[in-house]
Formats: C-alpha cells, structure tokens, sequence
C-alpha cells in the first residue's frame, strides 16, 4: 500500500472517492500539411482510485493522443480543448514546470518499447535506486534492498547479481517487466500503460501483464491500460473503453463488452482476437475496411461505410454515447438491437481481409 504522506501532496488531494483521472469533452486537434486532423472529438471519461480501465481501438483511433493529453507530452501542433483533471488538477493549459510535477508524482507511464524508458548506459540498478531516492526517502542500504525486492516482484531470476546488468543483458519482456518496476518505485496513484506488450510475443506477454497485475496489488495504483488488442486487457480491466475515429463508442465493465458488446465495431474487435484453440489456426480475423480520415468532417457515423447492418440514418447522424443498459453505454443507432446478436456473426468469415 502506498504511503498517502508520500505520494499526494496537499494541493493535489482529492476526495477519497473522486475520480484519479477525469476527462470532460477532451478534443485534440492537429494542424499537419495545411490540414487540421481532428485526432479527438470530444471524450469523457473518468478512472476511480484503485480502477483498472482498458481503452481499446484500431491504431490511429487517437489512444495515444488521449493518454499523451493527460500528461501533457503532446506535440507543439495540438491545439487542446475541455478538461482533463489528474489527481483533482486541471492540466489542460498547465505551464511545463507544473506539468512536470505532476508526471513525476502522481503518475507513472509505460510505454511500448522499455529502451524509451531505460537509459542504455546505467546499470538497472542504478536507475531503480535513482527513482526510489528521487521520491522516498531512502539511504543506500535501503534503496539497495528495496531495488531488490521490487526486480524480484518483477519477476526476474536472482535480482541481487542483477542489479550490475545494463539494459542490453535483458530481453524484452524483462526490460518491459523493470520498466514497471522503476513505475510503481514512485508510488504513482496512476499507471498509464500505452500498448505495454505489443513488442513483445504472446508467452512473454502473459508475463509482463502477470507483473503489471502484481504491481497494482501492491500500489493500489489506478491503471489505465491502451491497447489495440482486446485479448491484452480481457484478465486485468474492470471497465473497458472502446474508442473509434477520435471519440469512445462503447463503455462497459469487461463483462459487458465482451460478452454484450452493443456497437457493430466491437462485435468486430471481438472477432479480431486470436485464439488458440480456432479452427483458423489462430488467424486474425479483421474489421474489414479502414477507418475514416479525421481530415475531413465526419458526417454521420464514422463505422458506417464498414458496418454491416447501416441504414439511412447512419450515413446522416452521428450517434451520441447513450446508456444501453445499466454502466454500459453505447453510440450506435441500432444498439438495443446489436447488445441482443451473437457474436462472431456479425462479420461473415467471407468479409475476413486474408492474412
Ligand atoms: P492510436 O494510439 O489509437 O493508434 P493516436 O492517438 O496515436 O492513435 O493518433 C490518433 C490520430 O492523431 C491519428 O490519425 C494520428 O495520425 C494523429 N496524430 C497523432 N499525433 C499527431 C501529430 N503530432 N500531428 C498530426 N497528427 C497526429
Ligand atoms: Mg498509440
């Protein structure tokens, strides 16, 4: 359990049940080769203490963006609008200098590839001792054991004679699995995790994901965990976001959209995931055709040229995210109707794009 008196400084307090992670009609525009890519139109969200969400979508669905907004590390051509509150503070339009406080003690991120994180030159016990003493108080000793204990909940084999090892002695999945040891050294309140295995190949993925598991439970850490596969996030997330074309068309528990998905979309992400034990040999199946280019106004619904049962009204009007059911939202025009269809029916086998 993190120690409150360490991570939370007064002015960053919030309510013991306020959200860690509030996003109010997030919109990020890029102005890009004389034309203004809409990446995100409007999202709300929030992410209770202790709360594992998945936010889930195709690349280019503006994930990142959404995660990048929150820690302020977009780049200088975004043009930012709405609200997005961290551990109770606006960060929309926060000056560097706050920003950098902000990244340094409520959150910690991961990303795709470790070697962003480690630094090739230090050895990895070097840069956990570094991040323990940034932010606790620690002497040598302690840091020492302490780097020690956290490796060995990382899971790697005899951490003492590990320390002296450089990033480049590790293979992927354990450099990934120290990168989130050095995460929860600062006892962030927030993990946010941006397609943390999609470097790596299954095996080591249950790996990596096994100790983002232990980290939580020993951080007590709210994690929002991105990625574009829906099978990454199906043993972690509580809630899951489902996001298309810069906006989230489905919200759930993982119940809900795994086993109710009520958007033609998630129907097809679900047919998506590759499972072992398939008659296909485990090929991933996809959405057929692609999303929509956020250069231009998005008239109507943005899946309808892809999705299979469109009627008039969505190539006319956006659906908004409207309740389908109790927690579960959904933007889809024909919701109450797709919560009740199969799944795995929805796309035909003869609509797969051949691997
Ligand atoms: P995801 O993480 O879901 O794959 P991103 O959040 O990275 O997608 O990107 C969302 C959209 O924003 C994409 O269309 C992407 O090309 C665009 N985008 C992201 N960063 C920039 C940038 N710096 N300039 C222009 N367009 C960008
Ligand atoms: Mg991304």
């Amino acid at each position: 359990m993190s120690d409150p008196a360490l991570s939370a400084s007064p002015a960053n307090d919030v309510t013991a049940d306020g959200p860690l992670l509030e996003f109010n009609n997030l919109t990020v525009a890029f102005a890009s080769e004389g034309a203004t890519v809409s990446a995100i139109r409007g999202v709300s969200f929030t992410i209770a203490r202790e709360e594992v969400v998945g936010l889930v979508g195709e690349s280019g669905s503006g994930k990142s963006v959404t995660s990048l907004a929150a820690m302020g590390l977009l780049a200088r051509n975004a043009t930012v609008g709405g609200s997005v509150k961290v551990v109770g503070k606006e960060v929309v339009g926060l000056k560097e200098k706050e920003m950098s406080k902000v990244r340094g003690t409520d959150v910690a991120m991961i990303f795709q590839d470790p070697l962003t994180a480690l630094n090739p030159v230090y050895t990895i016990g070097w840069q956990i001792i570094e991040a323990l003493q940034a932010h606790r108080d620690l002497n040598d000793d302690e840091a020492k054991a302490e780097a020690i204990r956290l490796l060995s909940l990382a899971g790697i084999p005899r951490p003492e004679d590990r320390l002296s090892s450089y990033p480049h002695e590790f293979s992927g999945g354990m450099r990934q699995r120290v990168v989130i040891a050095i995460a929860i050294a600062n006892q962030p309140q927030i993990i946010l995790a941006d397609e943390p295995t999609t470097a790596l190949d299954v095996t080591v993925q249950a790996q990596v994901m096994r100790t983002l598991q232990l980290a939580l439970d020993e951080t007590k850490s709210s994690l929002l965990l991105i990625t574009h596969d829906l099978g990454v996030i199906a043993g972690i997330a509580d809630r899951v976001l489902v996001m298309y074309a810069g906006r989230i068309v489905e919200s759930g528990t993982a119940d809900d959209i795994f086993y109710r998905p009520a958007i033609p979309y998630t129907h097809g992400l679900l047919g998506s995931i590759p499972s072992v034990d398939s008659d296909d040999g485990g090929r991933l199946a996809q959405v057929p055709g692609n999303p929509p280019v956020l250069t231009e106004a998005v008239v109507g619904c943005p899946f309808a040229p892809r999705c299979p049962i469109k009627q008039d009204i969505c190539l006319e009007v956006e659906p908004d995210l409207q309740p389908v059911a109790d927690g579960h939202a959904s933007a889809c025009h024909f919701a109450s109707s797709v919560i009740e269809m199969p799944i795995g029916e929805m796309f035909s086998i003869d609509d797969e794009v051949p691997a």
